[in-house]
């Protein structure tokens, strides 16, 4: 079935059969994990600048609270499903899971293209939805964060209708906040030096040698994630060929000026102009950038971008998920069949959680890290978890995917089975 026909739910859920054969599950506990265990759909009537009013569909879906909270961020996007968001509450549940965070998974999302918002119309958005689902979150019961089209500014609103609602100030109910109004140092681009962390990791696991400048990387997307990411590894001295945003790419084989393209006057997660990015600069297709004959593909932009369609003509020889769900079920075995390594993005991607499970701790305690401890504890943590996702999948001879699915099966199943399994109540 072509992939944009395809349910991404379901095929979330297929991952999690096919990982549950590598870790000691119950089978009442796959039963659990197949459906969310909260999902609301909510409507924002938002009053236009132009005196009109319009109604907003929104969603937050409460995967999963048995580790802890529910965790994940709120998308404004046309496209966002309900498939969609339940999908990514699901990755949420397993991607805390894999982090070793006390947090179950969650996701919000509202159709709506914002760039054909006023500000002010956005803000009357962001707070009406906020005030449409507060009942629901809460700082020991949902936290929610950016993710695509939302941002700090959003997330200010939002702490502060939720403060409006509540009566009191609840910093800890959103996370990715603005550092003046609780945010943490670090969470900006938590989630792409998380990845790179990773990046620095598998390095050393490959034997790559350290002549960074010949490992040339291509980046989809250049936003929070992309963005951030195309920045530290060029600071590395990595060689950046290919970057791009939702209208195109741009490619230099001799290596983009990262440093001059970010320095550059540009909208958010829209490049400057090609005349910024050092002389060979050209304009390439988001599908040729995928193509590329480069050492590691970094899809950080969309989902179902690698299907079975590319999957067979994709060249770099290891593809790092910043963007969630970027490679369809299909073409995933394919990648596997070529023995391409992916890492997943429930484990590529969680720095942002887990920066964001720093801020939450920092703003229950009261007490702030500099971005130094930030940064320390961020590489504690994901290479930890690299090396023990790394390891199990090398002990069952299997892809890092399955790996991470079956290591975060291994912290959800003991949670979920300690209340009890028909095993036990059979005994009695
Ligand atoms: P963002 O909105 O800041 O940036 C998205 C980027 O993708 C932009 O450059 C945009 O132009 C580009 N884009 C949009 N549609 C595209 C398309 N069809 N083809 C190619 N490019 C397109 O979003 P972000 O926060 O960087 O998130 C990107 C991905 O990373 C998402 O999948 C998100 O779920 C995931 N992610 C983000 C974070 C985070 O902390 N920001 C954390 C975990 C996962």
């Amino acid at each position: 079935m072509p992939h944009d026909q395809r349910d991404v739910f379901q095929d979330a859920l297929l991952r999690l059969e096919l990982a549950s054969k590598y870790a000691k599950v119950d089978p009442e506990t796959l039963l659990r994990l197949r459906q969310p265990k909260q999902f609301l759909e909510v409507s924002v009537p938002v009053r236009l600048d132009n005196g009109a009013l319009r109604i907003f569909t929104g969603y937050r879906c409460k995967y999963d609270d048995t580790r802890g909270p529910a965790k994940g961020g709120i998308r404004f996007h046309q496209d966002v499903t309900v498939s969609e968001v339940k999908a990514l509450a699901f990755w949420m549940t397993f991607k805390c899971a894999v982090a070793g965070l006390p947090f179950g998974g969650g996701k919000g999302g509202v159709i709506v293209n914002p760039r054909e918002l006023s500000m002010a119309e956005l803000e009357r958005l962001s707070r009406g939805y906020i005030r449409a689902i507060a009942w629901a979150i809460g700082v020991d019961v949902d936290v929610p964060a950016p993710d695509v089209n939302t941002n700090g500014l959003i997330m200010a609103w939002m702490a502060d209708e939720y403060s409006n609602v509540v009566g009191r100030r609840e910093p800890g109910v959103i996370t990715g906040k603005p550092v003046a109004m609780g945010g943490s140092l670090g969470r900006d681009d938590a989630t792409a030096r998380g990845g790179f962390f990773i990046l620095k990791e598998l390095e050393v696991k490959l034997g790559w040698d350290n002549r960074v400048r010949s490992r040339r990387i291509a980046v989809q997307g250049f936003g929070n994630a992309g963005e951030h990411f195309a920045g530290l590894s060029h600071a590395d001295g990595y060689n950046v060929v290919a970057v791009s945003d939702s209208n195109g790419a741009l490619y230099n084989p001799n290596g983009l000026d990262i440093g001059a393209m970010i320095a550059a006057d540009h909208k958010p997660g829209l490049l400057p102009d090609l005349s910024l990015c050092g002389a060979g600069t050209r304009r390439i297709s988001n599908a040729e950038l995928l193509e590329l004959d480069v050492d590691m593909l970094v899809p950080a932009a969309v989902e179902n971008v690698i299907t079975e369609a590319n999957a067979n003509k994709i060249k770099a020889k290891v593809i790092l998920e910043l963007a969630n769900g970027p490679i369809t079920v299909d073409a995933d075995r394919m990648l596997d069949g070529r023995e391409v390594i992916v890492i997943p993005d429930i484990l590529a991607n969680s720095g942002g959680v887990t920066v964001s499970y720093f801020e939450w701790t920092q703003n229950k305690m009261g007490y702030y890290w500099t971005a130094e401890e930030v940064r320390d504890r961020l590489a504690l943590y994901m290479r930890r978890e690299f090396s023990a996702v790394y390891e199990l999948a090398k002990r069952h001879g299997i892809g890092m995917r399955m790996g991470a699915y079956a290591h975060a099966l291994e912290r959800l199943a003991p949670a979920l089975e300690s209340m009890g399994t028909a095993a036990r109540y059979s005994k009695e």
